[in-house]
């Protein structure tokens, strides 16, 4: 029986972690569940698959939570200290899909631990992808990638030498507002952003689909996990969402991944590597499908795409101040203080404010450095985003 943990489960790539776990029960022994504010699926998902312990992120739902697994012999647990605690016990295969920086530090512990950590949260390779790389590799611990278009990649480069690879271009579904005209981008609504042609997903990494923040999160993750220079990586829009990456090499051959938009692959791949086990997911049927298309990103429609490529040029700990101002910016946009195209708007700000204060870029990535950065660049976007509401 393998040992695994999964951080984030009440989520989307969570739900569809345990959605593949519980169709072979006997292969696993869930040691630790986390979620945040959906008490009753956390309670209900540790019950059913046996979970030594339930964590919710939040100090104040730990009565809830308590209540809702009395009787049973699953552990409650709350607040980040509770996290990280679950992180520390030994598992041979841990997710993590935590939403935003706050995946960072449960990552970094089960990656100490040596375990094999199936990696959804990218805010920790935007924030701190060397700190990541090289705790994986001091602890002899395996990363391994889950966004779709890195699984793809991974799965692409399967006995490829490195060195052989001239680009990797990752596609872009181009998110809700791909047709819409550029100017009525500043009026898109909250419920018009949360809603992706192809993909179900969380709704913030979904608003991030329409912003193409997304993408450009996903640019900076192709940097620090493969190690390619920024100019090797292409963003490539694609409205199907079938081919999730491709690599070209030396040699002029490109190798592509097709396969339909559903994350239970590259959380199978990634649960079963470095075999392939049958999954669940829908069998391409191409001749239906009749027809791919593929057009160049527009930078003006998508800005995130440049600052993500100005933060890869900037290095050390910019990826940190842009994912802190880009889920600030978001948490503006759902609060309704700025508008759509505002969020790019303020990261962009941020990104200058802080990268003019001398030390913060330049300061050695440890995790009270990513911190300390995070929680500034969070309250420089902050300003910026009331100065813009008029308060
Ligand atoms: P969801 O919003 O669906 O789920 C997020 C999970 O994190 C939930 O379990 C939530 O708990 C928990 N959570 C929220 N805030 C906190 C916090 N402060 N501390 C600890 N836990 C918290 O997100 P997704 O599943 O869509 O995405 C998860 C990660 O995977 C993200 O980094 C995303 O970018 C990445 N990803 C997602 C893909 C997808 O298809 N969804 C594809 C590729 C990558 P609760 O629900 O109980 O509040």
């Amino acid at each position: 029986m393998r040992r695994v943990s999964i951080f984030g489960a009440t989520g989307s790539i969570g739900q569809n972690t345990i959605d593949l776990i519980s169709r072979a029960p006997d292969d696993y022994d869930v040691v630790a569940l986390t979620g945040a504010g959906n008490i009753a699926q956390l309670a209900a998902d540790a019950r059913r698959l046996g979970a030594d312990i339930a964590i919710t992120a939040h100090d104040h739902l730990l009565e809830e939570l308590r209540t809702a697994l009395s009787g049973s012999d699953v552990e409650a647990a709350a607040g980040t200290a509770a996290l990280t605690e679950a992180a520390s016990r030994p598992a041979d295969w841990v997710m993590s899909a935590i939403v935003g920086a706050a995946g960072l530090a449960p990552g970094l512990t089960a990656l100490e631990q040596g375990a094999t950590l199936a990696l959804a949260n990218k805010e920790s390779l935007v924030c701190a992808g060397h700190l990541m790389l090289e705790t994986a590799r001091r602890h002899e611990a395996r990363l391994l990638p889950v966004d779709s278009e890195h699984s793809a990649v991974f799965q692409a480069l399967a006995g490829e030498d490195i060195n052989a690879v001239e680009r990797v271009i990752i596609t872009a579904s181009g998110g809700a507002f791909r047709d819409w005209d550029i100017d009525d981008l500043a009026h898109a609504t909250l419920d018009e952003a949360s809603s992706h042609p192809n993909w179900d997903m969380g709704q913030r990494i979904t608003i991030d689909s329409a912003s193409m923040f997304n993408k450009a999160m996903e640019l900076i993750e192709t940097r620090e996990y493969f190690g390619v220079f920024p100019d090797q990586i292409e963003v490539l829009v694609h409205p199907e969402s079938l081919i999730h990456a491709m690599v070209g090499f030396k040699d002029g051959a490109l190798m592509a991944h097709v396969g339909p938009p559903d994350m239970r692959h590259a959380i199978g791949y990634a649960l079963h590597w470095p075999e392939r086990r049958a999954l669940p997911v829908e069998r391409l049927d191409l001749a239906a499908i009749g027809q791919l298309s593929f057009r160049a990103p527009c930078n003006t429609r998508w800005p995130a795409l440049r600052l993500a490529r100005e933060v890869m040029q900037t290095g050390g700990l910019a990826g940190a101040v842009f994912n802190a101002a880009k889920e600030t910016a978001l948490d503006g946009f759902i609060a309704g203080k700025i508008g759509f195209t505002g969020m790019a708007e303020v990261v962009e700000e941020v990104l200058n404010l802080v990268d003019a204060q001398p030390g913060h870029i330049d300061a050695t990535m440890t995790l009270d450095n990513v911190a300390a950065t995070d929680h500034l660049a969070r309250r420089e976007a902050w300003s910026v985003i009331n100065k813009r509401a008029g308060q």
